[in-house]
Parts: C-alpha cells; structure tokens; sequence
C-alpha cells in the first residue's frame, strides 16, 4: 500500500521537500508519495498528521516545537535540543527525529582542519547545530542581535556574545545562521564587526538557500570559499527519507535520487 508523507509549515509553498522526497521515492521504486501541507495552527498537528492518513511528515517553520511537543517518542538527540523536524508513526505512536543538525554538521565537514566557528544567530537552527558541533569537538562561540536568545547557549556551556559587548578574534568557519538574507537584503550582524571576522576565517557558510544572501556576497568580496543551505537541506532530507523508509536505503543509494531536486 502506498505510503503518504507531506512537509507541514507555513509558508509551506516554497519547499522543496515534496521534489527531494518523490524524485528519490519514485528512483529507488518505494511506493509513497509525498506533499506539501499548509498548516496553520500548530497545536493542530497531531489530529492533522492522523486526519490525513500519513506515515511520516518533515516540519519547517514556524511548527518545531509544536512537532517536539506532538511525540510520543523522542530520538534522544531531538529530546536533548528541543526541536523535531521529522516524525514517522509506527504503530499508532509518533517518533520524532531531529536531522536538520546532522544534516549541517555533514554539510559543514567538507572544510577541513576547522576548529573554532561563530555562529551568527541563536535561533532554534543554531540551538541543534551548536550542540551537534559541540559534541563533534568544534568550539562553537554565538553572537546575536539581542540577548535574550542567549540563555540557552549560556546553559549549555557555549561562548556568547550580543552585538555590543563582541571582541572579534579568528574563526575558523563564520556562519550565517540567522534569517537575515532570507527575504531581506540585511546583513547578519553589523557590517564593522563582519569585517574583522571574514577576513581571518577560512571559510564563510550560509544555512539559507537558493540565493546568494548579502553575507555570502560580502564573504565572496574578501575571496573567501562560501557554501549555502543547499547541502545542509539535501543531508537533512536524506537522514529523514531513512527513517521515513525505516532505513531500506542507505545514505549513499538515496542521495543520486535526491540530489535531482536541485538540477531541476
Ligand atoms: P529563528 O526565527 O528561530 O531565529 C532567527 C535568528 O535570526 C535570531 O537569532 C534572530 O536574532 C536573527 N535575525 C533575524 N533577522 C535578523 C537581522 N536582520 N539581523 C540580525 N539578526 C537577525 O530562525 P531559525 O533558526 O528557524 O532559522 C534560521 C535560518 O536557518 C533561516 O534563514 C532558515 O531558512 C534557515 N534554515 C535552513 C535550513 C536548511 O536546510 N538549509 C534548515 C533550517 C533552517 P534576534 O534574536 O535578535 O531576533
């Protein structure tokens, strides 16, 4: 029987998910489907994921805390971050997964001998992928506009720093993890402090993708390697088709299928 699977989000219509999932679905002769679902209220995810009859859902913003909250049972790694970005029901129960965090962390290790990394930005994104980093032996410090975001990373044993009170020194990776860029022209952090960090990094990554963002350009400007979202959206995508097939496919037989969505 046919297995149905759909992305929840709002907005939801510019996902690429539902591309990614039934390119690799229809390459590897799985029989399911996959679709893009406007969902409004995110308390309401629960009796829509049952209303609707599916096997497993990827959940983007604004919806990851209502999707960690709608789990019975939680991968311990999206139990310990707070945020779910995939859910398959097995049996009746919901089993939430986070991949957005391997998938960057996977994303990110083509860059070699990278110890130290700022994040720009503290919101949920930089939440996962900090602590994936940190667990990785990465040294991750975090600059963000305002402070209160900042507790979380404070609690878990990260370097912080607002706006203000930054002391720039070399990084190894400067990335972008705001939404800064995303439907704006604006930079992560102010241009002064972005020139005092780019020029020492060796590399300068985005978590935003399918365009060239102020920051990349800015990094692109001082000829340094830059690398978008576009890697860290296809390994989170791949991680959740494993479990969405309850692992039939092997990371490297899924990624030639999905990796079709972004030529197309
Ligand atoms: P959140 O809304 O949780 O956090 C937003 C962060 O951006 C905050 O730190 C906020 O700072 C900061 N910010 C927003 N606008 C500005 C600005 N103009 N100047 C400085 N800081 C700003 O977002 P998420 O963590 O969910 O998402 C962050 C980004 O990650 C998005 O662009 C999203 O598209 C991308 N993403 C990419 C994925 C991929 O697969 N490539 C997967 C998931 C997310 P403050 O606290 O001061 O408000």
């Amino acid at each position: 029987m046919k297995q149905l699977f759909a992305i929840f989000g709002n907005p939801v219509s510019h996902s690429k998910s539902p591309l990614m999932h039934n390119l690799s679905f229809q390459g590897l002769k799985f029989d399911g489907c996959y679709a893009r679902y406007l969902l409004e209220e995110g308390s309401r995810l629960k009796e829509t994921f049952f209303s609707l009859g599916l096997k497993g859902i990827n959940i983007t913003v604004p919806h990851k805390e209502h999707a960690y909250a709608a789990c019975d049972v939680l991968d311990p790694f999206a139990q310990k971050v707070g945020a779910v970005n995939t859910i398959v029901e097995k049996e009746g129960k919901l089993y939430g997964y986070n991949t957005d965090a391997p998938g960057f962390l996977k994303a990110i290790s083509e860059f070699e001998n990278v110890k130290t990394v700022l994040f720009l930005g503290a919101g949920g994104t930089a939440k996962s992928t900090s602590i994936i980093l940190k667990e990785a032996g990465y040294e991750v410090t975090i600059l963000n506009r305002s402070g209160d975001r900042l507790t979380y990373f404070k609690e878990n044993g990260f370097e912080t720093y607002t706006f203000e009170d930054f002391r720039p020194k070399p990084y190894d990776l400067v990335i972008n993890m705001t939404s800064a860029g995303l439907e704006d022209d604006a930079l992560p952090a102010p241009s002064d402090i972005l020139e005092k960090v780019i020029p020492t990094a060796k590399a300068c990554v985005d978590v935003i993708y399918g365009k060239e963002t102020p920051f990349l350009k800015l990094a692109k400007n001082q000829n340094k390697p830059t690398k978008d979202g576009s890697d860290m959206l296809l390994y989170q995508g791949i991680i959740a088709f494993e479990y969405f097939t309850d692992h039939t496919f092997s990371f490297e037989e899924i990624k030639p299928y999905m990796q079709k969505a972004f030529i197309l």
